[in-house]
């Protein structure tokens, strides 16, 4: 008995190592799909950096395109002063270069501001072409990691499961069905206790269970958790506290 029960427990440790690289695998599109998106969303914003800089660019060659289509106008209408034939039409002429030097000023006012603007998209865009060459070396490197790990993992889980086949042989079959009902619903499916307490749920063992669990001679599951108790003592070359073995 004491044999088959250490059987069952490196069953169990060798069923939990294998859950848990299971569990690592099954994590592993998650984490590739985050890095994706960090790469997706840096290379958004460097696109809407881009797009930003053309626009201030081009707003600002078409105010210095009206600026100097202003400039020629006025220069025509100043020409055009000494022509004049009467002081009606002299009267209009300069109020309207009035008009277009006040343009001309406004116009050199919004310039100004519009190379302000350039300045500061293109600051943005070459932060956001760091940003992005630092987060696609990032995803770059660890996308590189986690196939490396799920190379590693792969390898393990084969080794593991023929180690958990092996494991599995060794015990008689209407234990090794008991254990696996017990495992689809919760793990571990083994509770190792010293005490008349369930490890696994911490719920009483009943006095007659605990007595047959130290003398080894029946295998008891928790009436709680269903687990599959075994006293420690079982395990261990150790004495059994009650001479009953
Ligand atoms: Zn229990």
């Amino acid at each position: 008995m004491r044999d088959t029960l250490r059987q069952l427990v490196a069953l169990q440790q060798v069923d939990d190592e294998l859950a848990g690289v299971e569990a690592e695998v099954s994590g592993l599109p998650g984490l590739r799909q985050a890095a994706d998106a960090d790469r997706a969303k840096a290379e958004e914003t460097l696109a809407a950096a881009r797009t930003r800089v053309e626009e201030v660019e081009l707003a600002r060659r078409e105010q210095e395109s009206e600026l100097a289509s202003t400039e020629e106008r006025r220069k025509d209408r100043e020409g055009k002063t000494a022509v004049v034939k009467t002081n009606e039409e002299y009267t209009a002429l300069l109020a309207e270069i009035d008009g277009l030097k006040q343009s001309e000023g406004d116009l050199e006012t919004a310039i100004l501001e519009a190379m302000e603007r350039v300045d500061e998209a293109r600051e943005a865009l070459s932060a956001a072409e760091d940003k992005a060459r630092e987060v696609g070396a990032r995803v770059d490197v660890l996308r590189k990691r986690l196939d490396a790990r799920e190379q590693e993992l792969t390898g393990e889980q084969a080794r593991l499961t023929v180690a958990r086949d092996e494991a599995a042989a060794k015990l008689p079959p209407d234990l090794l069905r008991t254990y696996q009902k017990v495992v689809e619903r919760r793990r571990p499916g083994v509770a190792v206790v010293s005490t008349e307490l369930c490890s696994g749920c911490r719920v009483g063992i009943p006095p007659q269970a605990f007595v047959n669990l130290i003398s080894g001679k029946t295998i008891e599951v928790c009436g709680s958790c269903r687990r599959i108790l075994i006293h420690k003592a079982m395990l261990s070359g150790e004495a059994v506290p009650v001479s009953a073995e």
